[in-house]
């Protein structure tokens, strides 16, 4: 290769380059198991050593205190669209806060089994700001807020008051070990790996071990008791995808952890926002009060040369940028993985593209 692909994606996204060639190194023989960790089995003691090292890890990233259980499940994040109403909701009264279609489709789960109160939405301005959300009076047995919303581009940085019974369960999935949270705010957390942690195939869920009750009428693999019971090992869990998130867990505390990468991030949403702002060929659909670090939507002035930008764009190795299929436009997501000069590679791209086509404008006109 000439010269690097930047892979933009929202989903599966970028990996760090060390993770995967390490992970290249050691995939026929894994440890002088003369075995590929695919192939190792998941009650073997080189296993439970990989799955220990993740969970260990992600404590430290996260200083996650020890009365939370650490889970690893599949499904996805849109499998705890429902496991969080079926094992949180004891007496039927939940509470939502819509900030884009990702909560609009918890929010649509959780419909199926119990009560749902939409605290606010801000579907009204089409989830371009979060919605103001007043201090909760009433107890609910959750309030279910998504902190980063991946398609719209905006971000809880800080979290809305709750009231001291409040139990808060967020969808972190696309900005999960991005920015700093404290765990002890929160019930539970879950988020997908695909984004920020590793392959697709396992999801995270963080969970206060109070909230975990045994379900003897839930099915078995929908209970967060069978996961914190058998520590995630009642079947066979994705062996592989725990073993690469592992390593970018190690890649992220070797790098600085959590709070250097929110750093990072903010530097590089900085970066690319600045060049937005005073460009008058593109702009931004997200409130300037509350933008998102890791999903950078933008636009030009038409559908047309948005699809020729995302096209010569991909020509030039800058990849994935289209927007969600939802919204259209552009999105660039900047997690961990992404460097800062893959940034600087997009905004040249991005002044050269106007320039050229703000000329043909000027030539037409
Ligand atoms: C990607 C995403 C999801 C869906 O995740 P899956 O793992 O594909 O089910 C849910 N919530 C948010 C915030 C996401 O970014």
């Amino acid at each position: 290769m000439t010269h690097p692909i930047y892979n933009f994606s929202a989903g599966p996204a970028v990996m760090p380059q060390a993770v995967l060639k390490e992970a290249h190194a050691h995939f026929l023989n894994y440890q002088q198991s003369g075995m590929s960790v695919m192939e190792l089995s998941h009650r073997s003691a080189l296993f439970e050593q990989i799955l220990a090292d993740a969970e260990a890890s992600l404590r430290r990233l996260m200083a996650i205190p020890d009365n939370y259980k650490v889970l690893f499940v599949q499904g996805g994040a849109s499998l705890q669209f429902s496991m969080v109403p079926l094992n949180l909701a004891h007496t039927n009264r939940v509470a939502y806060i819509d900030s884009g279609s990702w909560s609009q489709k918890a929010i649509a789960e959780a419909k199926k089994h119990v009560e749902v109160t939409v605290l606010a939405s801000s579907a009204d301005v089409n989830y371009s700001e979060l919605p103001q959300v007043n201090i909760v009076e009433d107890t609910y047995d959750y309030v279910h807020i998504t902190t980063n919303n991946t398609i719209e581009g905006t971000a809880f940085l800080e979290l809305p008051r709750m009231n001291d019974k409040t139990i808060l369960v967020a969808d972190m999935s696309s900005n999960i070990l991005s920015s700093t949270y404290n765990v002890t705010d929160f019930g539970l957390i879950y988020a997908g790996a695909q984004k920020n942690i590793g392959p697709a195939g396992v999801t995270i869920v963080i969970v206060r071990d109070d909230l975990i009750q045994t379900q003897p009428l839930l099915p078995t693999m929908l209970s967060y008791d069978t996961y914190a019971t058998a520590n995630s090992m009642y079947n066979t869990p994705p062996t592989f995808a725990i073993y690469m998130a592992k390593l970018v867990l190690e890649w992220l505390e070797a790098e600085g952890g959590v709070a250097l990468m929110e750093e990072r991030n903010r530097a590089k949403a900085e970066r690319l926002y600045r060049f937005i702002d005073e460009s008058d060929f593109y702009t931004s659909p997200v409130a300037p009060t509350s933008r998102s670090l890791t999903n950078i939507p933008f636009l030009t002035a038409s559908p047309t040369l948005d699809k020729q930008f995302t096209q010569e764009a991909a020509a030039a190795g800058l990849v994935n940028l289209e927007g969600h299929r939802s919204v259209g436009g552009m999105r660039a997501s900047l997690y961990n993985a992404m460097p800062l000069a893959g940034v600087d590679a997009l905004i040249d791209f991005m002044s050269v593209f106007a320039k050229k086509n703000q000329l043909m404008e000027v030539s037409r006109g």
